[in-house]
């Protein structure tokens, strides 16, 4: 599908001289792609999503001086025997010995739609660790039919208890029409909500163990392999994104919901009871009941296909029966019909597609080769995400016309150009 620029954009900016190209975002002026894998150093890292507005400058993925990303550099961590893999067992045998409960009530809890990171996680605590997990969901925003139905099979098939969350439908669609409005990030408030609601569940039902799947040093956080939790009360974090304190400083009306203050949607007549869902749990509850959180991947070599193959054969799970647009895998992130969207404008933001992400954690677990990776990259990345378009667009109330508009206002010029009235991308790795 070729795509132009809308006609409000000024070209200007788009053919000045490379040495006067505006940046946006604080990304670095100069594109670099990783070595090994492919990887752009425009890659964001994790940041404080509660102060993220319109001007928020992003901390990207960094480099060494040999050209390698940092996520190359963790994943050959994990293998180049500086971590005994038998020792971090013994480690979560005996961590989960200190935490497990006989009493019939939960002794740990793991968030998570039923694909197969999460199922791969609950199904080895409970049937090999002997642990007594709950499940909690954060919904979709839109199920997919393979989401709904890996989901089923997670619990039916892979036997566990869980909570499904939906949100107010209402708000959410609203706070999604916002992100893509003012930051072009309509997954926001999906994450927002998914990543606190694990441990408001653990406070709710005094459940004092949460477990987390990979390490984010996998795909690049500045957090040591030798972390197994997140930064508590009283510690700073490595990574700003993984910090437990995150509005405790800020005045209520202060923070940020898709790119817009709460005092807003206050003043507008959004019940502060619609918007708590969105926010994190104080962290002094969790300090006081004393519960922990741990990554299951500092304890077990984390591999995202031997996880499907797990789950394919424990859980029921099923890989999509067709292509997910803009890559060429069938087996992550599909639950969620704007899953797509959430891939495609971090394309149009930072320049870094779905297969240009899923290419890179392949190479560096080994499965394709970089010029394997090179070739998907050429294929399918910035695919547009077609199939569910037209629901996506009716979810954010946007007609496509607006949707491209707003695109277009989140293209750094010193990443995009325009050729034959197509925007291209200046840069790709090769
Ligand atoms: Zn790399």
């Amino acid at each position: 599908m070729k795509i132009g620029p809308s006609s409000s954009v000024d070209l200007k900016r788009y053919s000045a001289h490379p040495d006067d190209l505006e940046v946006l975002y604080g990304l670095p002026k100069q594109v670099l792609f990783c070595k090994k894998c492919n990887m752009s150093n425009q890659q964001p890292m994790s940041s404080n999503e509660y102060a993220h507005s319109n001007q928020s400058r992003k901390v990207t993925m960094q480099f060494d001086d040999a050209g390698v990303c940092h996520a190359c550099n963790f994943n050959n961590l994990k293998e180049s025997g500086e971590i005994d893999w038998d020792d971090r067992e013994k480690e979560l045998i005996e961590l989960c010995n200190q935490y497990r409960k006989t009493d019939g009530s939960y002794d740990c809890i793991v968030g998570g739609s039923g694909g197969k990171d999460s199922a791969m996680q609950s199904h080895l605590l409970k049937y090999k660790y002997g642990m007594n997990p709950l499940t909690v969901t954060w919904s979709p925003h839109l199920y997919t039919d393979i989401g709904w139905k890996n989901f089923q099979q997670w619990l039916h098939v892979g036997g566990f208890d869980n909570f499904l969350y939906t949100p107010n439908g209402k708000t959410h669609r609203l706070l999604t029409r916002n992100a893509t409005i003012n930051l072009l990030h309509p997954f926001q408030p999906f994450i927002l909500g998914q990543k606190t609601f694990v441990a408001k569940m653990a406070a709710q039902f005094n459940i004092p163990l949460i477990f987390y799947g990979e390490m984010p040093g996998e795909y690049g956080e500045q957090i040591s392999h030798k972390t197994s939790s997140y930064a508590g009360k009283d510690q700073n974090a490595e990574s700003e994104g993984f910090a437990l304190d995150y509005v405790s400083k800020m005045d209520f009306r202060d923070i940020y919901l898709g790119g817009k203050q709460m005092g807003a949607y206050l003043d507008e007549g959004v019940p502060k009871v619609d918007l708590m869902s969105y926010l994190p749990l104080d962290p002094e509850i969790l300090h006081k009941k004393g519960i922990d959180f741990k990554y299951l991947g500092y304890y077990k070599k984390w591999v995202p296909q031997e996880a499907y193959y797990y789950a394919v054969e424990h859980t029921g799970f099923e890989a999509n029966p067709v292509r997910t647009e803009g890559t060429y895998s069938k087996y992550n992130s599909l639950d969620d019909k704007v899953d797509g969207f959430f891939y495609y404008t971090r394309w149009i933001k930072f320049g870094v597609g779905r297969a240009m992400m899923d290419s890179a954690q392949e190479i560096r677990n080994h499965h394709i080769t970089r010029e394997e990776g090179l070739a998907l990259i050429n294929r399918y990345e910035g695919e547009y995400p077609a199939r569910y378009e037209t629901e996506f667009l009716d979810y954010i109330n946007m007609t496509r016309d607006e949707f491209f508009e707003t695109c277009d206002k989140f293209r750094s010029p010193h990443l995009w150009e325009v050729v034959d009235g197509e925007w291209r991308l200046r840069h790709s790795p090769n």
